[in-house]
């Protein structure tokens, strides 16, 4: 990385931040400074909305040729600076390089830009009604803010989307992992995404989100991170009225039904769960067992967690890295000591580093066994590898469980007949629901549904978010 870092993307050109705030982004396997960011202040913010207004006529009146072709042409770019793009990403917050960061967490945006050239090549912009035609037209300058915890992913649901849209954007990732998004932009640039359509500028939440939320030229603010910062984007958002997607928190279940494979299902479950450290919104952190089989479940789940190699994110061998940042950790070891005191009983892992891990945030594969969902640890997003083990008496009582949390991000079914399993799904109440360990669908709609957030990103229902909607009555010949 180069001084670029700090600067800010505006209009088309890196440029000197107005104030001279810095912050020193620390790698969380050495704790080493890896780049230094300038934050900026309501100014900085304020240019690149006033860049992205200048952006919008022009941009929203491209054609879906054109907007097809800039997709097309950041796909190329991406995926040569890929590896690049993983090793921001785990410089940043420590994936695994090989296993995590370029496969999953950068080519994740590959994935996006997938499907939704895909949605754009035979999108209806408008449908008639007898003599009423129903128009989509892009919504205007977006502000997004984003977290930490999957850098690339979480920018590409919602830059992508929005320039297929014909949207244009200012975006303030999260500065404890903002390299990878200084890396897109530099990809936009040389894509020949136009001048004001994307701009980027670092900072605080307080300073540059609040004025993305807060100011009266931005049309829609899509914020992914925790209910807490969500809420009060959502306040500062009020008195502007536009609109507001939220991407929060998440406390899933995954309810292993009597009749599932239980060895395999509980290997696949712990391996999935501890998968970028944990720190995964949508991770099933709540294994929902039968009481009759807790003690296999426990043994086959220590087993599992035994297997994941914890250590340096660039090694070849490595499962899981450290946790992302210094205060994350610290909130790790207290909700884990928090367990221990609340009366859960440890199967493995525990406050105490790994063994040859001196530095960095590392903490051992943690779980939990006889968890009861009133305790602490069932109840708030510990967001780190510690997975809890709750029994329950029957099917009834564990549904009863999964949607007992203010959260209903996602969810996740493991049954050997799959009408059980559809029929327990259908009565969670969450935004997402894995049965069976089905892979992943980018082309899904994903978000929450209570205190996990509002709207939906991937797929359709993310494009149309960035959509207004006019009725243009008598528009039609009878
Ligand atoms: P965070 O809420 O602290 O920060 C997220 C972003 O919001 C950052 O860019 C931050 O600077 C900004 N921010 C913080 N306070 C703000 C405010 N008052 N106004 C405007 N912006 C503000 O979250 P985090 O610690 O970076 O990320 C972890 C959280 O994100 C977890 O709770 C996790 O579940 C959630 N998350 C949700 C999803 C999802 O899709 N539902 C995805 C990833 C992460």
């Amino acid at each position: 990385m180069d001084s670029k870092t700090e600067q800010f993307y505006i209009d088309g050109h890196w440029t000197e931040p107005h104030s001279d705030k810095r912050f020193e982004v620390i790698n969380p396997a050495t704790e080493a400074v890896v780049g230094k960011i300038a934050l900026g202040s309501q100014e900085d913010a304020e240019r690149a909305i006033l860049a992205a207004s200048g952006a919008f006529p022009a941009y929203s009146n491209t054609t879906r040729q054109q907007r097809l072709e800039l997709l097309g042409s950041i796909a190329s770019v991406l995926k040569k600076r890929l590896a690049e793009a993983g090793g921001a990403v785990s410089s940043e917050m420590g994936a695994p390089l090989k296993s995590v960061a370029i496969p999953i967490q950068a080519a994740s945006m590959l994935g996006h830009l997938k499907v939704f050239s895909e949605l754009l090549k035979n999108y209806e912009f408008h449908e008639d009604r007898g003599t009423t035609r129903i128009v989509r037209e892009p919504i205007g300058v977006c502000g997004f803010i984003t977290p930490w915890n999957w850098p690339i992913q979480q920018v590409a649901c919602k830059v992508i989307p929005a320039l297929a849209a014909g949207c244009t954007m200012v975006l303030k990732p999260s500065k404890f992992a903002p390299l990878s998004a200084i890396l897109l932009a530099e990809i936009f640039d040389e894509a020949g995404v136009p001048a004001g359509v994307f701009n980027l500028v670092n900072g605080d939440g307080s300073t540059v989100g609040t004025t993305l939320a807060s100011h009266p030229d931005v049309d829609l603010v899509s914020f992914t991170g925790s209910t807490g910062a969500g809420v009060s984007v959502s306040q500062a958002a009020a008195p502007t009225v536009k609109k507001v997607t939220l991407e929060l928190g998440g406390k899933s279940a995954n309810i292993v039904l009597d009749d599932a494979d239980l060895e395999s299902v509980v290997f696949n479950s712990v391996m999935g769960f501890m998968l970028n450290s944990g720190q995964t919104c949508a991770a099933t952190s709540r294994m929902l067992v039968p009481r009759a089989r807790l003690k296999e479940v426990e043994a086959f789940a220590r087993a599992a967690a035994e297997k994941i190699v914890v250590g340096d994110p660039s090694a070849e061998d490595t499962g899981m890295g450290p946790v992302a940042n210094e205060a994350q950790y610290s909130t790790v070891l207290s909700m884990i000591q928090t367990g221990i005191d609340e009366g859960a009983r440890l199967v493995c892992g525990g406050v105490e580093r790994p063994e040859d891990r001196e530095l960095g945030y590392y903490v051992k594969p943690t779980i939990f066994s006889d968890v009861s969902n009133d305790m602490t640890i069932a109840r708030e997003e510990i967001f780190g590898p510690v997975l809890c083990i709750l029994p329950y008496d029957s099917e009834e009582d564990a549904i009863e469980i999964a949607n007992d949390s203010e959260y209903g991000l996602a969810g996740a079914v493991f049954s050997g007949s799959l009408q059980r399993a559809q029929e327990v799904a259908s009565r969670l109440r969450t935004g997402m629901v894995i049965l069976n360990g089905a892979q992943p669908d980018m082309s899904a709609p994903f978000g929450g549904y209570k205190k996990s957030g509002i709207g939906r990103e991937w797929g359709r229902h993310g494009l149309e978010e960035f959509f207004e909607i006019k009725s243009i009555i008598g528009h039609n010949v009878p």
